[in-house]
């Protein structure tokens, strides 16, 4: 590391000690950027990289709720609003027992960045709470929502701060979180998004992480003269993100022959088709059951347990061309990283939120495989979501065709926005740079010109 980026890291960890992940992601960040203030003195006398790594406002906030045995339950809120210099707060709420504020803060980080390049005037955000729908009823769940919005809807605002989903946060729990927002402030505006299509939602939403992913790993196959038809893809998670790269692999042509829960994962030799997949959305969006379950329908599919003894996951162990990590963050180590490159595989975009350790990341680039990173690669959502608020403004809906045009668009710029950058700064063929380099920057620049704030 250099003197600059140790200093700057030293200072992070000791404003928020006991933070891994957020300390993860910025580092990633500090290490791309050295050489961006090096050339450009400017953003270092501002203080700009100090600024962006802290956090404009954070609310944390007491949740009470009743469970269906009728005793009362708390659980914690947060909502981190990182940096509002190109438009307000942005990002998901995510429900999970791990969720913390260090791990809040790493997500609003890179969403500060991500939300950058969609081109769309967005700032970074994330929340949640330690809250687990899992194994809750909706009754509860509804409860639990009702509960969090009636303090978070103090703070948010479709001028202000417009949260969507995340781990955990779907249409179920977004839905009754608009009504109690509704309800509490007495006007229907576009504050969440990821709403049902029947009270302001976008054609396109819920699709649109899973399908951005694909397309821009398609993106970069462009550069090598290749399409994904034919390809043999392994996908991590069952949740939102993985069944439509799933859907999406297979419009365009290739075979994802994995996914996985938090228990284990399947591995089906003769891939998963459209018939499979719907049997997916059912099973995890409706029955709530476990991805075993696949393996019990599908003779064709060997389900293999969740085993903590082993230093790697095996799902990243079979014979492939692209990888596409869909579930959780640093579910990538580096083992996982090498066992990916010794099947063959030689694109990896990802759909979750820095789903690889940094020692995995440096293997791939080294590698010079095609490695879109989370904040380009699973950027397609939120700028759906961005476009959800754009429809909401209009009052108007458009087509899935209008929509998913547009998120093709944008991740077409995305792809082109890294590599523009990547090359202007020396780092031709890696994204992560690129990334990291065009999201700083326009974000930085709208920092100098609105002042010391
Ligand atoms: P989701 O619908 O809740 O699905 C999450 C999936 O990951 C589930 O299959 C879950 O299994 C699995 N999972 C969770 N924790 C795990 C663990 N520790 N080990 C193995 N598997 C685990 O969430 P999602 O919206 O698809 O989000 C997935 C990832 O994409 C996250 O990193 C999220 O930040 C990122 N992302 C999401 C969006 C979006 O629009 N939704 C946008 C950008 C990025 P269980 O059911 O067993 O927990």
């Amino acid at each position: 590391m250099s003197a600059f980026v140790d200093d700057f890291m030293a200072g992070l960890k000791a404003r928020n000690p006991a933070e891994p992940e957020f300390h993860q992601a910025a580092e990633e960040v500090a290490e791309s950027l050295e050489v961006v203030i090096e050339k450009n003195p400017q953003y270092r006398k501002a203080k700009i990289l100090e600024r962006i790594a802290e956090p404009e406002r954070v609310i944390i906030f007491r949740v009470p709720w009743v469970d269906d045995k009728g005793e009362i339950q708390t659980n914690r809120g947060y909502r981190v609003e990182m940096n509002s210099a190109i438009g307000p707060y942005k990002g998901g709420l995510r429900f999970h027992p791990t969720v913390y504020l260090g791990l809040l803060k790493f997500l609003a980080f890179e969403q500060v960045f991500k939300n950058s390049l969609t081109t769309l005037p967005m700032g970074g955000g994330k929340g949640g709470s330690n809250f687990d729908p899992k194994g809750k009823s909706d009754l509860e769940v509804m409860r639990f929502c009702q509960s969090f919005m009636t303090e978070l809807c103090h703070h948010i605002g479709d001028r202000t701060d417009i949260p969507a989903g995340d781990i955990g946060v779907g249409g179920r729990e977004i839905g009754y979180m608009f009504g109690q927002y509704k309800r509490i402030r007495n006007e229907f505006v576009g504050v969440l998004t990821g709403k049902g299509i029947e009270f302001g939602g976008s054609l396109i939403r819920p699709e649109a992480t899973g399908y951005g992913a694909v397309y821009f790993a398609a993106e970069m196959l462009v550069t090598r003269n290749e399409t994904l038809e034919g390809k043999t893809c392994l996908v991590s998670g069952s949740g939102n993100v993985s069944q439509y790269t799933i859907e999406k692999i297979i419009d365009l042509g290739g075979k994802a022959i994995t996914c996985s829960d938090s228990g284990g994962y399947i591995y089906d030799e003769a891939g998963i088709d459209r018939d499979k997949l719907a049997f997916i959305l059912e099973l995890k969006n409706v029955k709530r059951g476990r991805i075993s379950e696949y393996a019990d329908k599908y003779t064709s599919a060997v389900y293999t347990p969740v085993d903590k003894a082993k230093d790697f996951n095996p799902l990243w162990d079979h014979k492939a061309d692209c990888a596409f990590p869909s579930a959780v963050q640093n579910e990538i180590n580096a083992k996982d990283a090498q066992n990916l490159l010794n099947n063959g595989v030689y694109l990896v975009s990802e759909g979750a939120n820095m789903p690889t350790v940094p020692a995995g990341v440096n293997l791939f680039v080294e590698k010079k495989i095609l490695y879109g990173p989370g904040k380009a690669a699973n950027a397609g959502g939120v700028a759906t979501s961005g476009l959800e608020q754009s429809q909401n403004s209009l009052r108007l809906s458009w087509t899935r065709e209008e929509v998913d045009s547009r998120l093709h668009g944008i991740m077409k710029s995305i792809h082109k926005q890294c590599v523009d950058a990547s090359k202007a700064y020396g780092f031709e063929g890696n994204y992560v740079a690129g990334a990291n380099i065009a999201g700083f920057l326009k974000v930085a620049n709208a920092m100098m010109a609105q002042g010391v704030v």
